[in-house]
């Protein structure tokens, strides 16, 4: 067996999800060794990569809870650390749309409670102007709540522009790498233990989502509970994305903000959540009574549906801990060098930017020094994406280097260059999704039944490995059960002379 590694950190951040990769970031701007721990094979591998992508404007949470104050702060901070990061971001604003005037009388009310958060410019308007802003809006709409600072961005790519932009100020990831026990000494964690690698630590953050509990009893600890809430979703197709302009939500219930139909950045539209409590920490299935709420849930909304554009369906699990059902954000009782950063369910893709910048200021609180690095560097270069270039300068990239004449994702027209660049980008994915979320290769209308094989191919290839050992998301999930008699790059379609219509649906 090999022999455990040893290293130390003065910061280890356990969990690269949106929050645990924010912290990273924020952390790396300082003189410190920062260490980002992930079970998974990728960052953005649990909640983050399902949800439903919304930058809440914040009118929804009780005024005085951490949810509020971060939901708003957070916001705030949206358009710098997206522009700053290279990663898509749209202030489109948000409606919550009032089916009957009893409905009205909530709006109101979310008005008042947004006003005491502090989200600007909200505004109550009639029927006859939201249907101007939405004409597919259900038309027994009376009225509804606009917030103009409400938007959407992608929570991967945000994670994974996080973490690269950590590791370039100096920030070490270890992916694939469980923490499977902590010790503590005298009221102090000292040291996390992976399977492979044990980190003497100064500090302890806890991001570790629907799983943060589970990492504190591993520090002797027990204050809270996670209890996972799942929630479904419908995607669609790009054809349907015109139907909805900004996000519509429903009037509010206790348990969520109720099903919503949203256009997503990358330009699909995007159905849900429903809200099921669920005993399992790892249960993302969908169902079919789930999906058939969603459905009718969306169809309050937008009655004209366009169900038949539906390419697939997911779920997400909220991190719901009791007691105060809000983020749990502070240092551990008991131990003054463990924070954690929990129960952070929605709105916190919307508030991570304003959680990091908390917890840096806790760990100062607790003694960690905060000297800034004089070479800090804000700045991550959004990676080429084909789609993205003019015509120009596709041909440009076509001639330097042919990879960028072979469409390897018809449906997203993801080209083998940007596959290859993900692959060995500053935080290289190793699997199939991971290269989906860097590139859209496989998010498209046929979810990857085109492009799979050929992705698996460029990953072997890239990675010298056999097809066999390439995973769908690690672990244990092989796509390729044995050796193929067929190359698996062969078949896919080139941009000879740039002939073929870039965005067209093949
Ligand atoms: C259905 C749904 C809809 C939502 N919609 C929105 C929205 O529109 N807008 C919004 O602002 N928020 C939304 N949210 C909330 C938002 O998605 C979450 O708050 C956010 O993604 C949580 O991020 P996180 O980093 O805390 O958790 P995660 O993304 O789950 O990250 C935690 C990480 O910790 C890792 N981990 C766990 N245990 C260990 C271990 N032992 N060792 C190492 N690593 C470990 C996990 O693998 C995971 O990658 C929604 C949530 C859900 C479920």
């Amino acid at each position: 067996m090999a022999a455990t590694k040893r290293i130390t950190a003065d910061v280890v951040v356990i969990g690269a999800g949106i929050v645990g990769t924010a912290i990273a970031r924020e952390l790396s701007k300082y003189e410190l060794s920062v260490v980002l721990v992930e079970k998974e094979a990728d960052v953005a591998f649990g909640t983050t990569k399902a949800n439903t992508a919304l930058v809440h404007a914040g009118y929804d949470a009780d005024p005085g809870t951490l949810k509020a104050k971060l939901n708003v702060a957070g916001n705030a901070l949206y358009p710098k650390i997206t522009q700053e990061l290279g990663v898509l971001y749209k202030n489109t604003g948000s409606l919550v749309v009032a089916l009957d005037e009893d409905q009205m009388l909530h709006i109101h009310e979310l008005k008042i409670r947004g006003e005491k958060n502090g989200v600007p410019r909200l505004e109550v308007i009639p029927a006859e102007r939201l249907l101007e802003l939405e004409p597919h809006v259900n038309p027994d709409a009376v009225g509804a709540l606009w917030a103009p600072t409400g938007g959407i961005t992608c929570p991967w790519e945000l994670a994974i522009a996080y973490t690269e932009n950590a590791v370039l100020n100096g920030a070490r990831v270890l992916l694939s790498s469980p923490v499977i026990g902590i010790d503590v000494h005298e009221g102090r964690v000292t040291t996390v233990h992976c399977p492979n690698i044990s980190i003497d630590a100064r500090f302890v953050v806890n991001a570790a989502g629907v799983w943060a509990d589970d990492i504190e009893r591993m520090a002797g600890r027990d204050d809270f509970e996670v209890t996972p809430r799942r929630g479904e979703y419908y995607l669609f197709d790009k054809r349907a994305s015109r139907i909805v302009a900004r996000p519509l939500f429903p009037v509010p219930t206790p348990f969520s903000k109720g099903i919503v139909v949203a256009p997503t950045v990358d330009g699909n539209l995007l159905a849900g959540p429903n809200s099921v409590l669920t005993g399992r920490k790892d249960d993302y299935a969908t169902t079919a009574p789930g999906l058939a709420e969603v459905l009718e849930g969306a169809r309050k909304l937008i009655p004209d549906l366009p169900v038949r554009e539906a390419i697939t369906n997911f779920a997400g699990l909220r991190a719901v801990a009791e007691p105060g059902g809000d983020f749990i954000i502070g240092v551990s009782p008991g131990l003054s060098n463990f924070i954690n950063a929990a129960g952070i369910q929605s709105p916190g893709l919307t508030a991570a930017p304003a959680i990091a910048e908390m917890v840096r200021d806790i760990l100062s609180d607790v003694g960690l020094e905060l000297m800034e690095k004089p070479d800090f560097d804000p700045i991550r270069k959004r990676p080429l994406r084909f789609t993205e270039l003019t015509r120009e300068e596709q041909a440009r990239m076509v001639a330097e280097d042919p990879k960028w004449g072979h469409i390897i994702c018809r449906c997203e027209t993801v080209t083998e260059a940007e596959i290859v660049a993900a692959l060995h980008s500053p935080v290289p994915c190793t699997t199939v999704d991971g290269v989906k979320f860097r590139t859209r290769a496989g998010a498209g209308r046929c979810q990857g039944g085109f492009c799979g094989p050929r992705v698996v191919a460029i990953i072997a290839r890239e990675l010298g490995i056999p097809v066999e050992k390439v995973t769908k998301k690690g672990g244990k999930s092989r796509i390729v059960m044995g050796p193929s008699k067929e190359p698996l790059l062969e078949c896919s379609c080139s941009v000879e002379g740039m002939e073929k219509e870039v965005g067209d649906d093949v």
